[in-house]
């Protein structure tokens, strides 16, 4: 039976692990990103047996050279994704996080054409497969919906530098200010925000009003880009907080959507997702990965 490494590219944490061809976990590391996290890999996976392998990384990506370009938030601002795992001597494809995580549930557990993976942590990702093609874009970006416009008169800064962009409202670097902005009171991490809320603090469930309607605006936006059967949200903030979502996103969602309302559901694989997306694209490549060269 053959084997695939799935390896996931956080800002500040790397995993790998090791999945047969049912998405069935057999192995597992985690380290903390370097400036050249694939040499880590490549390292910690050396006597692992598999047959090819797949990277998820958080982006830019430049997909044609395999490198990360201009990353923000990770302590290296450009690395290489394909180089230091070729020396491994197996079949190397790589992806955005997100894309990799669309592809995933795709390969193993949501076999639907028109499928959508929305990440909801420090920041904000997506993953389209529209009519069973996986989007890349002409770099490997395709899914910068993070950075879709929710609020033009808005004067809130995105991380990237534009105005009123949807992370820079939901994310979870970006809602400590916004919490700020709406309360008068301390800045909060998203964290303690969700915990007050659950305690029914008044100026918090104010706040939270205006979050969820920015989440519905932008899930919106996300809705009317790819017109999938499903989304499915992942991340920290979606995950931990997976029974408000569930509760108040439909009906403010209504307020916003242009066409027929997908089903909604929580991502399938947790902290997993992008590694376990990752080694699914090197499993089954998918025909727009192809065209970039991939596998390598
Ligand atoms: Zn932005």
């Amino acid at each position: 039976m053959p084997f695939f490494l799935g390896v996931d590219i956080g800002a500040t944490w790397t995993r790998a692990l090791l999945i047969d061809e049912t998405g069935r976990v057999l192995n597992r590391v985690k380290i903390r990103t370097s400036v050249n996290p694939l040499e880590d890999v490549a390292q910690a996976v050396a006597d692992w047996h598999f047959d090819a392998v797949g990277v998820g990384s958080i982006g830019p990506l430049d997909l044609r050279s395999g490198w990360v370009v201009n990353s923000p938030n990770s302590p290296s601002r450009r690395f290489p994704l394909v180089e230091p795992l070729k020396k491994l001597g197996r079949p190397v494809v790589a992806a955005n996080d997100c894309v990799a995580a669309v592809w995933g549930e795709y390969v193993f557990r949501r076999s639907v054409d028109n499928l959508v993976y929305v990440t909801l942590s420090t920041g904000v990702g997506v993953g389209a497969i529209v009519n069973g093609v996986l989007l890349l874009g002409k770099d490997g970006n395709a899914h910068e919906l993070g950075h879709a416009v929710i609020d033009f008169r808005s004067k809130r800064r995105c991380g990237c530098g534009g105005r009123g962009h949807f992370e820079a409202f939901v994310g979870g670097a970006n809602m400590p200010s916004f919490y700020q902005e709406v309360t008068g009171e301390p800045p909060l991490e998203p964290a303690e925000i969700f915990k007050r809320y659950r305690q029914g603090h008044e100026k918090t469930r104010e706040f939270m009003e205006l979050w969820l309607d920015a989440l519905a605006a932008g899930i919106a936006t996300v809705i009317a880009a790819y017109d999938p059967e499903l989304l499915l949200f992942g991340g920290s903030i979606a995950l931990n907080n997976w029974d408000i979502i569930a509760e108040e996103l439909p009906r403010r969602l209504r307020e916003y959507l242009g066409v027929r309302e997908p089903t909604i559901a929580q991502a399938s694989f947790g902290d997993d997702e992008v590694a376990i997306g990752a080694a699914a694209l090197a499993y089954r490549t998918p025909e727009s990965l192809r065209k970039f060269g991939y596998p390598r």
